[in-house]
């Protein structure tokens, strides 16, 4: 009996569910470059050239290991460009008896999977991804009818399930969440340790070509390429981050300094998304590294609460809304991101540095994405439509189950309130105490109005007016709207003057795209 097993481009281990029990000596391995996948949004440059040379590195390791993979390239003779396309192609090739997938990680492949049966007349088995701890419907399990369906609670039950960092049932430490410790404004003197590049091999090289050649109308640029593209490189890349970055991952997990793109971030999700780093295996290794006493507490907590927590939690929402959470608008924003969201040219310092940062490198750290990008789209009134459309395009570790849910329901509260508990609006105030960009802005922070009166200021004023009446009621906004009551009603009007003004301004830069 032939089985046919698809691998998709973000199912790169070697222990991906659908290659479980199977005979090498009679399975087909497919794996295919797929230009509808390269084309549904214009991916960053950086991402696609990442994704390919890891896709053909993996197709080699697989052989390697003594799988026969039929491996099909993005310009190979016959290439329908479509996943449904390519696997009615190999089963003319092959005849197998049935095909094995591993579930899709969007609907949108979800649905492409599901209709294999009735086309190709074959048995289709979708497996489980085992790679995360939660699957959908034990996630479904956890949040149907509860009242507080917050990340945090989930993580607790990830934290029991999985035992890491926990000590006869309790949590080492005697507390959950070490955050308040993990708030600290970036350090005035300190070496920032740089993540290591591994330099193009020539298949490599030939993707870079091939990117240059068919997609130089997409954003970013693919110059002095370093991701890591074979597992061992990215198992380097992770060592190189429990040695050098984690010890201090927690403290500055929130700082933000120009010229200083990832700090003591990890960098790993492009690799942790597509297959080459196990996250469990890492969180384990983060654990490890704290009972060696090399790393501390709040360091280890932190990280590995961003995995088991935050990328578990978001995925099963992604899963449990359903299609449609993408048409959620809760604000009824119409606006479209301004066109310099493309280019990094504005005077806005923050904005300009995550931006040109993200051109670069297809990377951005989570507070870049959260509190200057998503902040500023959210307080000038983007539809949240076009702002996910943007992340799903610009980041090298963008895929929609992971994308959607931190765009639209953290950053841009478009679901009203169901991933996070209020709106991450912030004025400069807070991008002023994490970061050192506000020195190097032609804006003043400290003001609301005048012409060189920091955007954020009046823009989140005038976004908390705006909403009052969806957002009044929430009492962690009860603060907030105590302080706007309390100015005087000449400088509230100057304050919306200004914002009005603004908004006007973005109106006309507004992008086409
Ligand atoms: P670190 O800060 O070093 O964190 C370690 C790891 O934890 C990450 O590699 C990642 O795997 C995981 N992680 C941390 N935060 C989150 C989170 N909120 N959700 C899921 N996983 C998390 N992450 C993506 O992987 N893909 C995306 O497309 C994506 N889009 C985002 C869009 C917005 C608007 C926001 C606010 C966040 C988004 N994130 C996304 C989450 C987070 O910003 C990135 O995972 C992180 O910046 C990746 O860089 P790092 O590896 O240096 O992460
Ligand atoms: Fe950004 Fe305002 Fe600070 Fe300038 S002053 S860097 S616009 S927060």
């Amino acid at each position: 009996m032939t089985t046919l097993v698809l691998v998709l481009g973000d199912q790169l281990s070697p222990d991906i569910s659908s290659l479980k029990g199977q005979d090498p000596a009679d399975t087909i391995v497919l794996m295919a470059e797929i230009a509808e996948e390269t084309r549904y949004v214009r991916h960053h440059r950086r991402k696609l050239a990442y994704v390919l040379a890891a896709m053909r590195h993996h197709g080699v390791a697989l052989a390697q290991a003594g799988w026969r993979v039929d491996y099909v390239e993005l310009e190979a003779e016959g290439n329908s460009g479509s996943f449904t396309g390519e696997v009615m192609r190999a089963v003319e090739r092959h005849a197998p008896d049935r095909i094995v997938v591993t579930e899709a990680g969007e609907w949108r492949v979800a649905a492409m999977l599901d209709s294999w049966e009735t086309l190709t007349g074959l048995p289709v088995e979708i497996r489980r991804d085992t790679r995360f701890l939660a699957s959908h419907k034990a996630f479904a399990r956890w949040i149907d009818g509860r009242a507080d369906p917050r990340m945090e609670w989930f993580y607790r039950e990830m934290r029991r399930h999985t035992g890491l960092l926990m000590e006869g049932g309790k949590p080492v430490g005697g507390k959950w969440n070490f955050d308040k410790e993990n708030r600290k404004p970036p350090p005035k003197r300190m070496a920032i340790p740089r993540p290591p590049a591994f330099p193009p091999d020539d298949t490599t090289k030939a993707i870079l070509d091939l990117v240059e050649r068919r997609f130089g109308d997409h954003f970013g640029s693919i110059d002095d390429f370093g991701f890591a593209v074979t597992r061992e490189q990215a198992e380097a890349a992770r060592d190189w981050f429990l040695d050098n970055a984690l010890p201090r991952f927690g403290d500055y997990e929130d700082a933000m300094i120009t010229g200083e793109p990832v700090l003591w971030h990890a960098h790993l999700s492009p690799y942790i998304n597509s297959g080459l780093i196990d996250p469990l295996d890492l969180c384990r290794r983060v654990e490890a590294r704290w009972q060696e006493g090399k790393v501390p507490l709040n360091a280890a907590e932190g990280f590995i609460r961003q995995i088991i927590g935050w990328r578990e939690y978001v995925r099963g929402i992604y899963w449990w809304t359903g299609p449609d959470y993408v048409k959620r608008n809760f604000f009824g924003n119409r606006r479209k991101l301004p066109a310099w969201y493309w280019t990094g040219e504005t005077d806005m310092h923050c904005l300009s540095e995550a931006i040109g940062q993200t051109l670069e490198l297809a990377y951005a750290h989570h507070i870049q994405r959260l509190m200057v990008t998503g902040n500023f789209a959210l307080i000038m009134g983007a539809d949240p439509a076009h702002v996910h459309q943007w992340y799903l395009e610009v980041y090298a570790d963008a895929y929609e189950w992971v994308e959607l849910p931190n765009t639209l329901g953290m950053s841009q509260f478009g679901d009203g309130g169901l991933l996070g508990s209020k709106p991450y609006a912030s004025s400069g105030a807070y991008i002023n105490r994490m970061s050192d960009y506000c020195r190097h802005c032609r804006y003043d922070v400290s003001k609301r109005t005048g012409a060189d009166a920091c955007p954020f200021n009046a823009l989140y004023w005038d976004f908390l007016v705006r909403n009052r009446d969806k957002l009044g009621d929430n009492r962690r906004l009860a603060m907030p709207y105590r302080n706007w009551d309390r100015i005087a009603a000449p400088e509230q009007q100057a304050i919306r003057d200004r914002a009005a003004e603004l908004l006007e301004g973005l109106e006309a830069q507004a992008s086409n795209y």
